[in-house]
């Protein structure tokens, strides 16, 4: 079968197009024929060696498709059903063996791309704004890079719980964009201060929350931002790693609350796997999520995925097709 593995970490280039057998299942495996696989930018991270991956490996880890194979013991899934998965390395390829626990089945009335397309991304917006800090209608959001592929799903979410956006993005087609996911203001902050306008356009009282993505370049002035008590989720790192960080800042602006959530944790049980993915599948299914996929790519053309994606220059989602 045709992967991309990764040798070395490093740029691109460090990703190649090799002929590896078949996965064979593992007692608790099942093995998905892979017809969709999302790019996402921890993608990018495992790749350069800025999270430790044992080398070499296949990346990617977020797909869709169908199951091909089953070990002895899976009984949550059956070859020939229809699934999607996040979390499990290997899924730019065009066979993954997948713990089959992780596995959840694609319901009728959404295609293999569009759930290849909500299990990362969809999750993580469910988590952030419906556990991390559960947004209530009336209340204020800020919500970073919001055009990019968790954002625009973020967006939305936030935009049907009834809250109010702030949305920041780099150019005015992302703000096109942000605005018609739902977002009330927009600030351009390659261009002007988003700290000053947040205050401006809060009438200085201050967002309950800052949904956090970008991270070096953003994290501080977001803190600024804050009415007392609110919270900073910082979920990301897209422009950078965020310093070292003293916590008496967070008393000193306001008593706030810092978090650093993964989706890992906010998928840990089988059962939270499943209800958190299927909110999601509803909500497309109901028309009231809708996805971006303009951005995709053959399994052989990954390095040009990952240059657009870390060269700012996409929204919403990036697939992979085998
Ligand atoms: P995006 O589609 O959001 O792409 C990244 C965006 O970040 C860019 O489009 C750009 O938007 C913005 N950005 C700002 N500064 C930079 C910079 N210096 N270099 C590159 N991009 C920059 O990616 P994803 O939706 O895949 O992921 C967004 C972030 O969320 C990532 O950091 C990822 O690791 C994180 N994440 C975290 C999860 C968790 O559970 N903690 C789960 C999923 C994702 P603009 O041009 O508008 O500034």
């Amino acid at each position: 079968m045709k992967a991309i593995q990764v040798k070395q970490p490093g740029g691109p280039e460090a990703m190649e197009l090799v002929d590896l057998p078949v996965p064979q299942p593992k007692p608790n495996e099942a093995v998905v024929k892979i017809h969709a696989s999302g790019v996402n930018f921890i993608d990018v991270y495992n790749r350069e060696g800025r999270y430790k991956v044992p080398l070499p490996f296949v990346l990617g880890q977020e797909a869709a498709g169908v199951v091909s194979a089953v070990g002895s013991e899976v009984r949550e899934v059956a070859v020939g059903d229809r699934v999607a998965y996040t979390m499990a390395l290997g899924s730019y390829a065009e066979y993954a063996a997948v713990p089959a626990d992780r596995l959840v089945k694609v319901p009728s009335g959404v295609g293999d791309r569009e759930a290849a397309a909500t299990m990362l991304q969809g999750m993580t917006a469910h988590y952030l704004c419906h556990d991390t800090y559960p947004l209530k209608k009336g209340e204020t959001a800020l919500i970073h890079a919001a055009a990019g592929g968790v954002g625009l799903l973020l967006v939305q979410m936030a935009h049907n719980i009834g809250a109010r956006i702030i949305a920041t993005v780099s150019t005015e087609e992302k703000a096109k964009l942000a605005r018609e996911a739902g977002a009330d203001e927009i600030i351009l902050y390659a261009e002007s201060d988003f700290e000053a306008e947040t205050k401006r356009l809060t009438g200085g009282k201050g967002v309950d929350v800052v949904y956090d993505s970008v991270g070096k370049t953003t994290f501080e002035k977001g803190l600024n931002v804050l009415r007392p008590r609110g919270m900073m989720a910082l979920y990301g790192g897209s422009s950078g790693a965020v310093p070292p960080f003293d916590p008496i800042v967070l008393t000193q602006k306001g008593s706030l609350y810092l978090t650093r959530p993964s989706l890992g944790a906010y998928i840990m049980t089988r059962q939270e796997l499943e209800q958190r993915a299927g909110a999601v599948f509803t909500m497309i299914r109901e028309g009231k999520l809708k996805l971006r996929i303009e951005h995709v790519y053959p399994l052989a053309q990954v390095q040009q995925a990952h240059r657009d994606l870390e060269g700012r220059k996409t929204t919403g989602k990036l697939l992979l097709l085998t």
